[in-house]
């Protein structure tokens, strides 16, 4: 059954430091803090409105939840707690930084229902993180997992792709060291750069230089691909759309498709691999499962596009049991 959140937005509040990238208010588009009365009336509103409730949580999201003033922590999390168990929410999910979770903290949010917590991670390379002004090390993240595992919560982590300083290399060892701690959930931004933050003052003097939106493409495939065969799931790939971003943007990868771009990517690989293994055609009928027909056809049909600039014509055809990114070339090629 689908999972859904009802997300309140706490922006920037209490975060020790300015993170390269960060624009909090930017990022989730919301500038007032919420109250705890704030908080009551919108999970009573969702009371009413959603049906599957068990499989709902209120997720705190943005700034840095448990870095924020104690006792107005509490108070949000009280107002939320009202509407946890039974005939409720299914529990109380919240983003944090990894040098703010300790067995102190995590046993209070236990209390008051929490069940997942996710820590923005980022990069798990030293230099990277310290680059980009992120104030904990690649140690800090493994430690407060460790902790966030063996306290039985939900494990969430988030990693951003183009950061200042990292490179290639880094993007891929930051994927194998995040798997390596076992998250339940990743969730995947390519970075944004936005007016008001470090890396937008970088940019604009030319000396942080990104990755192409290609190349961008490239390596979210190849982390998609990764992470679901080792059974972590990704629950976000790119910027949730908002108009603040699209006008604060100078630069970087932000596109509404972000994630259905990526999936494309993996089935132009699969396709490629495919049509590699049979050469001598330049026509070729490409079989996938049912569902995935557009994701193989290509955002605006760029997959088809792409190999008829190479001179080869390829039609999508449905097959349901072939699994997701599945391809499969017609019988007798
Ligand atoms: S830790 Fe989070 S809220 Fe704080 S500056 Fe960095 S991204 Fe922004």
């Amino acid at each position: 059954m689908k999972h859904n959140n009802i997300a309140i937005f706490v922006p920037h509040l209490g975060c020790p430091n300015m993170c390269s990238f960060c624009n909090q208010h930017s990022i989730s588009g919301e500038e007032t803090l919420p109250s705890a009365e704030r908080v009551k009336q919108i999970c009573e509103q969702a009371m009413r409105e959603v049906s599957n409730r068990s499989n709902t949580e209120i997720a705190f999201f943005g700034g840095s939840f448990t870095a924020i003033e104690r006792g107005y922590m509490l108070e949000l999390l009280g107002a939320a707690n009202e509407f946890v168990g039974k005939d409720g929410f299914k529990g109380i999910r919240i983003s944090t930084r990894p040098d703010y979770i300790d067995e102190e903290v995590l046993a209070l949010l236990r209390s008051f229902g929490v069940t997942a917590i996710e820590l923005g991670a980022q990069s798990m390379v030293d230099k990277v993180l310290f680059a980009n002004n992120r104030g904990h090390s690649a140690e800090d993240i493994m430690n407060a997992s460790r902790l966030i595992n063996e306290n039985g919560f939900e494990l969430g982590l988030q990693m951003m792709v183009g950061l200042y300083k990292s490179t290639i290399e880094y993007e891929y060892e930051t994927m194998r060291e995040i798997a390596r701690l076992s998250p339940e959930t990743v969730r995947i931004y390519p970075v944004a750069v936005l007016g008001g933050t470090r890396l937008g003052e970088l940019y604009q003097k030319g000396d942080y230089t990104l990755y192409s939106f290609d190349e961008v493409v490239g390596i979210c495939a190849e982390m998609l691909t990764f992470f679901e065969e080792n059974g972590i799931r990704i629950i976000r790939m790119g910027l949730h759309a908002s108009e603040i971003i699209e006008s604060e943007m100078m630069g970087g990868f932000y596109h509404p498709a972000f994630k259905e771009i990526v999936e494309s990517r993996i089935y132009r690989n699969n396709i490629t691999e495919a049509t590699n293994s049979h050469p001598s055609r330049d026509n070729y009928n490409i079989y996938v499962n049912s569902n995935c027909i557009s994701k193989a056809l290509g955002h605006k049909k760029s997959n088809v596009i792409y190999f008829n600039e190479k001179g080869i014509s390829i039609k999508i055809k449905s097959d349901s049991k072939l699994k997701k990114y599945e391809c499969k070339l017609e019988d007798g090629y």
